[in-house]
């Protein structure tokens, strides 16, 4: 019998959920396979950053630092103590493959219009009352429809369909370190661009470790005070803002997304003390995306984000000295044309995941020649 560290009752209502999980698919039905681990397969490959303490296994890849004894299971969900060694359960199972623009991790510098090859196994290290992949991303692996798709076969798709990155996303890559490690190392030969969208809440030895084999990033940022961030997540601000800086220091392309959530992460004064601080730090040339709340999971009672509190943000951002600011998840009315932070000229123009024109040559602005902040080619 499995024993659930974290076994709690959101976890207990989440069982009864299952049956909706791992809703986006492009892959053929072929290489579906069922509940590929069960209690016996558990632990399909030993995990990185693993420590003997007295209490029990220690994992050191997260700032949860989760300490699990025999046959208990990760908060995360995905990690299991087999006779006295720490495993993953994520490795080359994910419940979600598709083929994604790269506009919509959202990464508006990096690679505009190209492919991303995307997968994202069951769990999460962190657990957000505004989930919206909460069906795959607060369950385990061995509850949720997967692929068959070993690191070498994922690189082999991404070739196959064009895509010139893969994408690690959807529920979160941190808590399925090994298999994105093991794909990054295989992609970086073959050509391919690594991409990862995470919430940040990684330690500082795993994540420059992942920084060598990463091409860009975007971090959910998710607030800007401790309490509302423990909160809304489950996790800590000060350890998002130290990977924000271990990315800034490393050369793998980062821009962050801020969601705006009504009564949660709107108050102005949060949001500007946000930027002076990404200002402060050297974020200028980082992209920052405010997105649109929508209700979902359980924040459900809430209101969508208005628009003009979007609007408001952006002109914050802007005030404080951020050269590229986006907002987004707003049809019709979304912020996502690239313009010089020179001259100001519209650079790429963008209809939802849409590239109307680019007018980026060489990485530079094609009327003024500044040059633009970004991966282009
Ligand atoms: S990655 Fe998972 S197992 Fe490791 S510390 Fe974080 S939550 Fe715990």
């Amino acid at each position: 019998m499995v024993k659930t560290k974290f076994d709690n009752s959101k976890r207990t209502f989440m069982k009864k959920c299952l049956a909706l999980s791992a809703g986006i698919t492009a892959m053929p039905r072929s290489v579906i396979m069922n509940n590929v681990f069960n209690n016996e397969q558990s632990g399909r490959r030993i995990a990185m950053f693993q420590e003997e303490t007295p209490r029990g296994i220690m994992c050191l890849i997260c700032p949860n630092e989760c300490v699990l004894k025999e046959g208990e299971i990760s908060q995360c969900n995905n990690r299991i103590v087999r006779n006295s060694k720490l495993y993953t359960m994520a490795f080359g199972n994910p419940c979600s493959v598709n083929i994604d623009p790269m506009e919509k991790k959202p990464l508006y510098h990096f690679l505009p219009g190209s492919r991303a090859y995307s997968i994202a196994t069951a769990g999460c290290n962190l657990v957000c009352l505004n989930c919206q992949n909460w069906t795959i991303s607060q369950t385990r692996p061995d509850k949720t429809r997967n692929y068959d798709l070993a690191p070498e076969k994922v690189v082999e798709e991404a070739v196959k369909n064009n895509c010139r990155s893969i994408a690690y996303t959807y529920s979160e890559p941190v808590s399925f370190y090994e298999y994105v490690y093991e794909t990054s190392l295989l992609a970086r030969e073959a050509g391919v661009k690594n991409v990862i969208k995470s919430n940040g809440y990684v330690n500082p030895e795993p994540l420059k470790k992942l920084c060598k084999v990463a091409d860009a990033t975007n971090i959910d940022l998710k607030s800007f005070r401790e309490n509302t961030y423990l909160k809304l997540s489950g996790g800590k601000l000060q350890p998002v803002l130290e990977a924000l800086k271990i990315y800034r220091d490393s050369g793998v392309w980062l821009e962050i997304t801020n969601l705006v959530i009504p009564s949660w992460t709107d108050k102005p004064d949060e949001i500007a003390a946000m930027c002076k601080w990404l200002s402060e730090n050297g974020f200028k040339d980082t992209p920052i995306h405010f997105s649109r709340f929508y209700p979902v999971y359980k924040l459900e009672q809430l209101p969508p984000t208005p628009v003009e509190l979007l609007n408001t943000a952006a002109k914050i951002a802007a005030g404080e000295g951020l050269r590229y600011v986006y907002t987004g998840n707003v049809p019709g009315n979304e912020q996502a044309d690239t313009k010089c932070s020179g001259c100001r000229a519209i650079l790429i123009s963008r209809q939802g995941y849409r590239i109307i024109f680019n007018n980026i040559t060489g990485g530079k602005c094609n009327k003024c020649g500044k040059v633009i902040s970004g991966v282009w080619t």
